[in-house]
């Protein structure tokens, strides 16, 4: 939900994990060197030049990164040893997100991908307390000290907030999964585990408030973004719980368009615009030729093709081309798709039986077929197979306003 893909770039892959930066993360980069070089290291430890004050900023500020992007990586780790998928992490404003290509199959795997992230933070506290203690208290070396001894209290902060028993929090997933083994229902616990975490939300933008009446401005002003950033990934868990069960474990095959209209790979664009798009009121179409699918042309690539282009260029020349993201098998289920929708960041996915064209999904058709089931008070079978549309763990990894303002 918060932080969409692909608003960033690529740092590197470590064992077919793709470490992204979100551009929001720039922000929270800058804040913390200037926080730390500007005001915590001086005031704590006063009488040095300031540009020693930078460079021990600068070194503190990338381990702190450093330690945020170790513990998405222990999730990342142990989720894809329980045979989870995590492909991507991505660091952005709140810390860092493991994205879960579903929900954990059982209590138990989510005890452990969840459990081992604080777990993760404080070895890390403890690494970097014990490395403080072995650096000589001389003169010359307090402001080595000052940086370890920083990074232990950070690490401990991190464990600490993300214990708190709020989903998404991993403190929230420990308590859904400790629910979801008591009741047998993972739909019942996803509910009680995200109230937790709206209450949570609520008590943080109210710590926020009572610091900012304390006279801790920014302090006061990140706990609340950080609180409503929670609630609003509170809310969403709700939302997708509520779609999942409308949406039971409906099969593509059930509801997707099937006999396509298809388009023909050497059209003019501008002919594809009048006799297609503006004719039958579609935002996309399969291009095939001779029943071989090819790609998709949709509404966005035509309108990223200028007009005076549009009578040179072939539907073929501006198409998405047939990969991976924009196929979908017809077994798959609806929740399946919106979530692989959101991957590929497309309206509409083709629903391919082997290699023919089965038919076509679209996110709105989704969405009539939502409306109609609450029109109609069919909720589906809900059972217990919630398969998740938002598949994306957002936890905030930076603890409090407080650790950073101070
Ligand atoms: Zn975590």
């Amino acid at each position: 939900m918060a932080a969409e893909h692909d608003q960033g770039f690529e740092l590197f892959r470590l064992s077919g994990v793709t470490v992204a930066i979100d551009y929001s993360w720039l922000v929270i980069f800058a804040l913390v060197l200037w926080v730390l070089s500007a005001g915590y290291f001086p005031q704590q430890y006063p009488g040095f030049p300031m540009s020693s004050y930078w460079i021990v900023g600068l070194i503190a500020t990338l381990l702190f990164f450093a330690s945020v992007l170790i513990h998405e990586l222990s999730h990342a780790w142990v989720a894809n040893r329980m045979g989870e998928s995590v492909t991507r992490i991505t660091l952005f404003i709140f810390g860092g997100m493991a994205h879960l290509a579903g929900e954990p199959e059982t209590p138990a795997i989510e005890l452990k991908v969840a459990g081992v992230g604080p777990l993760t933070s404080l070895v890390l506290a403890a690494l970097f307390w014990g490395v403080q203690q072995a650096i000589p208290a001389a003169p010359g070396l307090i402001l080595w000290r000052a940086i370890f001894r920083y990074l232990a209290f950070i690490n401990l902060a991190l464990a600490l907030f993300n214990l708190l028993p709020g989903f998404p929090l991993d403190g929230g997933r420990l308590l859904r999964a400790i629910i979801w083994r008591r009741t047998g229902s993972l739909t019942k616990a996803t509910s009680q585990a995200a109230n937790w975490g709206q209450g949570i939300a609520f008590g943080v933008i109210g710590l926020g408030a009572l610091e900012i009446f304390g006279g801790d401005l920014i302090g006061g002003l990140w706990l609340i973004f950080i609180g409503f950033f929670l609630r609003s990934a509170a809310l969403a868990s709700y939302q997708h719980l509520f779609v999942d069960q409308m949406l039971g474990n409906l099969r593509l095959a059930d509801t997707m368009v099937t006999n396509p209209v298809t388009l023909p790979p050497d059209m003019p664009v501008t002919e594809a615009v009048e006799k297609y798009f503006l004719h039958l009121g579609f935002g996309g179409f399969p291009v095939t030729d001779d029943g071989q699918v090819l790609g998709l042309l949709s509404l966005s690539q035509v309108s990223g093709c200028p007009a005076q282009e549009r009578s040179t260029r072939r539907v073929r020349d501006i198409m998405r081309p047939l990969d991976g993201k924009i196929v979908i098998p017809a077994s798959a289920t609806v929740a399946q798709a919106l979530h692989q929708m959101a991957e590929a960041d497309a309206g509409r996915l083709l629903v391919m039986d082997g290699s023919r064209l089965a038919g076509i999904i679209t996110r709105s058709g989704i969405a009539r077929l939502v409306q109609l089931r609450i029109a109609l008070g069919a909720g589906g079978d809900p059972g217990d197979r919630l398969t998740g549309i938002s598949n994306v763990e957002n936890h905030p990894g930076v603890p409090s306003g407080a650790d950073l303002a101070r």
